[in-house]
């Protein structure tokens, strides 16, 4: 190794002892060597070789006393995505775990934020933290911002410069403020704040100094004077006081629209005592020694933020009449409020060895400390972390993120898109592969919807879809449908009768019954015939009484109702081209197939049912022949129906999978297999299968019959 490689390697293992006394250095040292032979042929854009990087991203962790296996993750983040390193090659020599980890940063490395579409920044900041099931992996990934961001003057392009900076303002400092790692987003923002914005911070550094000659050094003084009041009352602490940084002045006068002037707490002093006892005292020496600022006070000791943060802060009047925030707290509350998530961690990891479960528990907990918080002030803001894991973040090949709840479906998807998409959706690529539309999409999902020109939902959508949007626009879609089918088929059904009577039906002559019938239009007579909740017997006796007045000679009702609704006429209507569950259903008694001889029966509410005309049920309406309607089946629809099949087979090895090969080898589906009863020598077996017409269901029975070992093989009719 090159010298300027074994001074970083040094330094970091002098960081890691220093941090991390438990650390397995043994370890480290071999990740350092791995990645240093993986990046044998790489430099950074500095010209340096590139093993500096992910040594100096390990160091930045080691701020967060973070255990060893975070270390290794960092050290060999970039193996597998630059390199000929794969994640079984990590396996092997550093575990699972730590391959899981590397195989999480690689992730997210992969997913590319699109700067101009900065309303996505949040849906983004959430695909990031989805994508990071373990915390420690996003901690990486910011360790691993915070180098790029530190080298980003060695980037010559000044476009992607802009891109890395802007990306890391919008993205990766506030999710380092969400995880609470505030030294992180501090950084974060004020390095990209230098590449995008440095007139404002040259600017705002040179009020800072102005301020500063103005007043004096007033940090030094107060700090001073603060320190010997607290020793005067035998307080032990330490006191530090600072200007807020650049970034956190801009943004707060961004964000607040106020001037440089109105920001009351560019300076903020830190007293850190050691009992919870002593900052309620210290508080006291510094209100009696100071004026205090009135709504300046905060006790997140006694109550403190959902997310563990302590502190009191109060606000005094200082030298020169400026107003100067005073933060109280213990050293442990200290190392919660700058770490966060990660002083967590590093506590969590002192009590129990980082075990696969105790880490798993850990998640939880810090998970329904998140789903707790309510307050926007929190540091963890208004997000919920929960929200994440039930969400899942897909991209359109537009590069767009659409946000979806978890076991979406492509339909979902399409849906939140645009209503029409999800109408006209008949397939689906799920990044380039064609998948079933209730596939369930997962996070970091590119998603492309097929479509056809004519809208064509199906009504068994509605039982796998999960957003309220595709929920509700495919009932609007397909009560649509009902109702003309129903106008379809109320049309139908009377002129039917009509002929019968040797009129022809025209709607128009439906209009004076209107009034009689209270109906608001001929089409809503028509509907309620086809639904079943008008009888067509009532239509044509109010039809009668009125046409008697006109023209005494007509009578529809003369014929007997056994006539005048036969079902054994010519006229039928056919039924494809109507939607199956929308205004017809096929009954479950009989299964009827196309080739069977078929008759509706209209239910009240319902629009009609398709039966066999030998099944039984259908033979019960003979009494109300005004309920049947005559229908067949009008050419090839390419749907497949299902028929079942009543079978009785010896029980032999293999008989079975003999038979449902016999089935297979006709291209029928088989879609369920029931045992009804088994005897020594033989079962009965119920069989769902699916086919094209009777032609093709006969095939079926053929091939079975030749299986050797089926006794009898019959279809099952109501
Ligand atoms: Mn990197």
């Amino acid at each position: 190794m090159e010298n300027i490689v074994l001074e970083a390697k040094k330094n970091l293992i002098e960081a890691v002892k220093a941090t991390n006394p438990k650390a397995d250095l043994e370890k480290i040292e071999e990740a350092v060597s791995f990645a240093y032979k993986a990046h044998s042929k790489q430099l950074r854009a500095s010209g340096e070789p590139y093993i500096l990087h992910p040594i100096a991203v390990a160091k930045i962790l080691t701020e967060l006393k973070l255990d060893s296996t975070s270390i290794i993750t960092a050290l060999l983040h970039d193996t597998v995505e630059d390199t000929e390193i794969t994640l079984n090659d990590i396996k092997k020599s550093f575990g699972k775990e730590v391959a899981q980890l590397v195989d999480g940063v690689t992730k997210l490395d992969k997913i590319e934020y699109q700067p101009e579409n900065i309303k996505q920044a949040e849906n983004f900041r959430k695909l990031l933290l989805a994508i990071s099931i373990d915390i420690r992996v996003l901690l990486v990934k910011l360790a691993d911002r915070i180098h790029n961001m530190r080298t980003i003057n060695h980037i010559q392009n000044e476009k992607k410069k802009h891109r890395l900076a802007h990306e890391t303002m919008e993205i990766y400092a506030p999710l380092a403020e969400r995880i609470g790692v505030h030294t992180f987003k501090n950084e974060l923002q004020d390095l990209s704040l230098e590449i995008l914005h440095p007139e404002a911070r040259n600017s705002i550094l040179t009020r800072l100094e102005f301020l500063r000659d103005s007043s004096g050094n007033i940090i030094s003084s107060i700090e001073k004077e603060i320190k010997t009041e607290l020793k005067k009352h035998n307080i032990k602490a330490d006191v530090s006081g600072r200007e807020k940084t650049t970034s956190s002045i801009w943004y707060k006068m961004q964000q607040k629209d106020v001037t440089f002037e109105q920001i009351t707490d560019i300076v903020a002093f830190r007293i850190i005592v050691d009992e919870m006892l002593e900052c309620y005292r210290a508080l006291g020496v510094i209100h009696s020694k100071y004026h205090t600022v009135s709504d300046g006070f905060k006790d997140y000791i006694s109550t403190p933020k959902i997310n563990g943060y302590q502190s009191i802060h109060t606000l005094i009047m200082g030298p020169g009449n400026r107003c100067i925030e005073i933060q109280i707290r213990t050293k442990k509350m200290h190392e919660i409020a700058e770490f966060g998530v990660a002083a967590h961690w590093a506590y969590k990891q002192g009590v129990t060895k980082g075990t696969q479960n105790a880490q798993i528990d850990w998640i939880r907990r810090l998970i329904s400390i998140l789903e707790t918080t309510q307050s926007p002030e929190e540091f963890l803001e208004n997000t919920k972390l929960e929200m994440y894991y039930d969400q899942v973040f897909c991209f359109s090949p537009k590069g767009e993120i659409i946000p979806l709840p978890k076991f979406a479906t492509p339909i979902d998807f399409a849906f939140a898109i645009h209503s029409d998409l999800g109408l006209s959706c008949i397939g689906a690529k799920v990044n380039g592969k064609l998948v079933p539309l209730r596939t369930h999409l997962n996070n970091g999902d590119q998603v492309e919807i097929l479509t056809s020109k004519v809208p064509v939902p199906s009504t068994s959508w509605e039982s796998f879809v999960v957003t309220g949007k595709a929920k509700a626009e495919i009932r609007k879609f397909i009560r649509a449908r009902q109702v003309n089918e129903y106008i379809t088929l109320g049309r139908a059904l009377l002129s039917k009768s009509f002929s019968k009577a040797g009129k022809n039906y025209d709607d128009k002559l439906l209009e004076p019954l209107l009034t009689p019938l209270k109906k608001q239009s001929v089409t809503e007579i028509l509907s309620s015939i086809g639904e079943g909740s008008l009888s067509r017997n009532e239509v044509i006796k109010v039809f009668d009484k009125i046409s008697e007045v006109k023209k005494p000679r007509f009578s529809l009702s003369k014929l007997s109702p056994k006539k005048l609704f036969s079902s054994k006429d010519t006229y039928s209507m056919p039924i494809n081209g109507m939607m199956p569950g929308v205004a017809l259903h096929f009954a479950g008694c009989c299964n009827p197939i196309p080739g069977d001889e078929i008759l509706g029966v209209v239910n009240t509410g319902k629009g009609i049912t398709i039966h066999t005309s030998i099944c039984n049920t259908s033979k019960t309406f003979s009494n109300t022949p005004e309920r049947l309607i005559t229908v067949s089946w009008d050419g090839q629809s390419g749907e497949l129906f299902a028929a079942k099949l009543k079978i009785i087979i010896s029980n032999e090895v293999g008989s079975l999978a003999d038979m449902t090969h016999a089935i297979a080898k006709t291209s029928a589906n088989i879609s369920s297999i029931k045992t009804i009863s088994k005897s020594l020598d033989f079962s009965e077996i119920l069989i769902d299968v699916e086919v094209k017409n009777t032609n093709h269901l006969n095939d079926v029975l053929v091939a079975v019959r030749m299986v050797s070992c089926v006794h009898t093989v019959e279809r099952v009719r109501g």
